[in-house]
């Protein structure tokens, strides 16, 4: 096995292997781009450190080996004292974590080659400066040391001399840091820094790895679903310098807008830096636009670098660059980051370009994106006040309480609080915070800083470098222009699409992509804006490839006719209990308190028409489509009235003595009917078999209403659909009285109606013995939701509240069951019951109502197992069809 790596021996497909930043320095390599030369190792040598506690036997003459070959090429020796090769050692696993793991630069820097790297660049100052920067950064990462004491000495040395940045001081001075950053070393680590070259890289290494395993990178990873058993490749790069004068520099760019997806000049440079200068935002950058008047030749090399990039991946690219007396070098590129909108016009102007077809375009957006795009924006003439104006740097419309740390935003908003994180700028300790927050807003950091790349991976909406802003972490609160103070708790609205940040509560409106869904806006008109346009794309080819339909659960004519202009193929799932909520809760009420045959049968002759009448405009409404219609399925509970409110009742009325006769027969069966688990309780079918006429009314409903809208000349399909089954026995005694009622209508209307009639799936049993109730089944239709529940015994109403949080931290799952569906448990249940039910009886119809219907990833199981159509709740619409194509494509 080979743990090292060259950048001349690699490729972007090695990604598993050399991690992303490896995999693209090779790729950029053999495309004969500007790479300083470097070589990689694996992340299978991480992982082998990760598991064992020790590097790979062969590692250490591996890497001698390459570091030989490397030192021969660029013609001196690591830390040699006249002529010192400096390097960098730099994390990149297979996912993009930014600023999650390590990073060490200049590495062969000792008191020995300070000297020597002082003649090679004929500049003291400098040799000095990356010295210090080398115990900065190996003291804090490799050594352990609390970073604020090093920035401390470097703040007091500033005082001392009263200089305004670093760049104030001197060879001497920074001599003298290096001095106290040795210092600081020996004392805080209990050892000496080490100036032997070769140590310093090999503990550099061993630091990138065990930074595989911080808190905030593992936290990071549950959050981005990326697996903790990757492990990181490490980078050793040779270092070139941007901080060697004004005809040096860094930068990042990107080959298009991230924000919209424009074809440009997009990104930042900063002048006389190193590249974590920029990341960091701690100086402020100006527009990458500016190079050209710096540096014509760099810049002109750079434009022409980001076609090839372009054209080679065929999508966006971000880069980081370093320009060295006026040399211009790559030191990363990847596909970018981009917010939805652009991930949408990129995916259509590639198929344009025809760099792209229409199934990779699918590939390029997601479900996640799609439903970003639909959240509403702030409305444009509202009376507002504006505090400022930042970077768009991911859109949305977010309105919450000003907080200025993490703890004060998990906190709040673990109690249910709103929270806008403001901050100076972000780093890597405030994920927390941003992850609780419903916005972020800095007041420093452009495009690529930490809060906006961040933000962006998450979908938050963020607003950064609003430098009107002063932002006082210390004193909680931020001055806007005009001396307007927001002090913590007071509510701002900030607008990522836009950078607007506005005080107090700003209106929102509907987002144009929904406007254009609800057939409020056309995507051929003229006005229509590109989004639109590339959405209307995309869709249609989503549309035209996938082979599920996409159904809605509806359970009125309103929600059927948006469901409709969504692109609904039908009803998956009425709740008819939605239709006994309101003023009918009495009848209902009555029905459970029947004592005679009369009293039931009066309750259910007046719950009939309204019933029907419920049909008849759902059929209306799905006219041509099928709908779904599940019979009765309330937990009793839900019904009836609290028993303790109830009881106090009765208990005030007989103390006053004056007892009403109905609320103590009430009271009596709210006791009879009370139960500890109503979810597992007389529920479904159950009730069905056990409240005569219940099942019956219903079904002659869907019947009768059937038979109006035929003979309205309409075109109904409805499907009978029973819940909770666990036994075919309870399924064929309810299809018995079914086919009677249904034989009774045809007959006295003389329609024959075409009912057919299944079974919701949400049992374990009913799907372990599926194949025999598919017998009695015309059509099976998953219940994800209890399925989910019964198989891992989660009481749906109260364990997202209760313990999930803990399961997701200690990473049990990394999103809830009842999110996304669970492939290897709920998942193989459903693979069975499908094939058990298919085998009993070919052509039986699959689909699910779930609310895993309209989750992007369960779509795609959902797809591979065969059903023929997922429900979900209307707005949710777009996001399957999206996912179907994209299963599909
Ligand atoms: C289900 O259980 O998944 C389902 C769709 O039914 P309900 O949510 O109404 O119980
Ligand atoms: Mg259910």
């Amino acid at each position: 096995q080979k743990f090292v790596y060259d950048f001349t021996e690699g490729n972007k497909e090695l990604k598993d292997l050399l991690g992303g930043k490896g995999a693209n320095l090779a790729e950029m390599t053999n495309l004969g781009l500007p790479v300083p030369p470097g070589f990689i190792i694996t992340t299978e040598a991480c992982k082998v450190y990760l598991d064992s506690g020790h590097e790979p036997a062969e590692l250490r003459d591996e890497v001698s080996a390459h570091l030989d070959a490397l030192e021969q090429k660029m013609g001196k020796k690591l830390g040699q004292p006249d002529n010192p090769l400096l390097v960098s050692v730099r994390s990149g696993a297979k996912f993009s974590m930014p600023g999650m793991m390590d990073t060490v630069l200049n590495i062969g820097m000792s008191d020995a080659s300070v000297a020597g790297l002082a003649a090679q660049a004929g500049d003291e100052r400098f040799a000095w400066d990356s010295y210090r920067r080398l115990l900065q950064m190996f003291g804090k990462t490799v050594m352990g040391v609390d970073g604020e004491l090093f920035e401390e000495a470097l703040e007091e040395i500033k005082r001392a001399k009263g200089a305004e940045s670093d760049l104030g001081l001197d060879a001497a001075d920074l001599q003298q840091l290096v001095e106290e950053f040795k210092s600081i070393v020996l004392k805080e680590a209990g050892r000496e820094f080490p100036q032997e070259p070769r140590e310093q890289m090999d503990l550099a290494v061993r630091a990138v790895f065990d930074s595989w395993n911080t808190d905030r990178a593992k936290l990071y990873r549950r959050q981005e679903r990326i697996p903790g058993d990757l492990g990181t490749a490490v980078n050793i790069c040779s270092m070139v310098f941007g901080n060697l004068g004004p005809d040096s520099g860094t930068g990042v760019a990107f080959t298009r807008d991230p924000a919209t997806g424009h074809q440009g000049v997009y990104g930042d440079y900063l002048q006389n830096a190193q590249g974590e200068d920029v990341v960091a935002g701690i100086r402020n950058t100006v527009p990458l636009a500016d190079l050209e008047g710096l540096d014509k030749a760099s810049y002109d090399q750079l434009m022409q670098i980001m076609t090839t990039l372009e054209t080679h991946y065929k999508d966006l690219c971000d880069i980081e660059f370093t320009i060295e007396r006026g040399h211009l070098w790559m030191l990363q590129t990847r596909v970018g980051k981009r917010t939805a909108a652009a991930a949408f016009r990129i995916a259509t102007q590639l198929v344009d370009q025809g760099l792209i077809d229409e199934a990779e375009a699918l590939q390029r957006v997601n479900g996640a994106q799609l439903a970003q795009l639909m959240f509403p924006r702030f409305e444009e003439d509202s009376k507002v006040t504006r505090l400022g104006w930042g970077i768009a740097a991911s859109p949305g419309a977010a309105v919450g309480k000003a907080v200025f740390d993490s703890y004060t935003a998990v906190k709040w908003s673990r109690s249910g609080e709103k929270v806008i994180l403001i901050r100076r700028e972000t780093n890597p300790d405030d994920l927390n915070g941003m992850i609780a927050a419903e916005g972020i807003l800095t007041s420093r950091g452009g495009k690529t800083s930490h809060a906006a790349v961040v933000a962006r991976g998450m979908g938050k909406t963020c607003v950064c470098g609003a430098e009107e802003l002063e932002v006082d972490t210390k004193r909680r609160r931020m001055t806007a222009p005009g001396g307007i103070v927001i002090e913590e708790g007071d509510v701002v609205s900030i607008d990522g699409s836009s950078g607007k940040v506005y005080l107090g509560e700003v209106p929102v409106v509907p987002s144009p992509v929904v406007e254009y869904f609800e057939g409020r806006m056309h995507a051929g008109a003229d006005d229509a804006d590109e989004l639109v346009q590339a959405v209307h794309r995309i869709m249609a080819y989503a549309d035209r490839v996938r082979r599920l339909r996409v159904r809605a659960n509806a359970d009125n004519a309103e929600d059927a006719n948006r469901a409709r202009r969504f692109g609904a193929q039908g009803i998956g799932l009425c709740r008819t209990e939605h239709m006994f909520l309101g003023e009918r809760r009495e009848l209902v009420e009555r029905l459970i308190l029947a004592d005679t045959d009369s009293e039931r049968d009066e309750a259910l002759g007046a719950l009939l028409p309204l019933q029907k009448a419920d049909f008849i405009e759902l059929f209306e409404a799905m006219d041509g489509l099928p709908v779904t219609v599940r019979l009765l399925d309330p937990p009793l509970h839900e019904f009836l009235p609290d028993i303790t409110e109830l009881s106090v009742r009765v208990a005030l009325a007989e103390s006053r003595k004056d007892a009403n006769e109905n609320d103590l027969r009430l009271l009596q069966a709210v006791h009879k009917l009370h139960e500890q688990n109503p979810m597992l309780g007389l529920r479904g079918v159950r009730l069905g078999l056990v409240i005569p006429g219940l099942f019956s009314m219903q079904v002659r409903a869907i019947a009768e209403a059937a038979a109006h809208r035929k003979d309205m000349k309409g075109d109904p399909r409805p499907e009978i659909m029973i819940p909770l089954v666990g036994t075919v026995q309870e399924l064929e005694i309810v299809r018995e009285e079914a086919e009677k009622v249904i034989a009774e209508v045809e007959a006295a209307t003389g329609i024959n109606l075409k009912l057919t009639l299944g079974t919701m799936i949400e049992l374990p049993r009913a799907a372990l013995t599926a194949g025999q109730i598919a017998e009695a089944a015309e059509f099976f239709s998953f219940g994800t939701n209890d399925l989910t529940q019964t198989v891992w015994g989660f009481s749906r109403d109260d364990v997202e509240a209760s313990f999930f949080t803990a399961y997701l931290e200690k990473g049990i799952f990394g999103v809830s069951p009842f999110e996304t569906i669970d492939r290897d448990g709920v998942g193989s249940l459903i693979r069975s019951a499908c094939e058990a039910g298919r085998a009993a009886r070919p052509g039986l119809k699959l689909g699910v109502c779930g609310e895993h219907g309209g989750d992007p990833e369960s779509v795609h199981f959902f797809h591979e197992v065969g059903l023929d159509y997922v429900s979900c709740s209307p707005f949710r619409i777009p996001v399957a069809r999206l996912e179907a194509g994209r299963a599909a494509a």
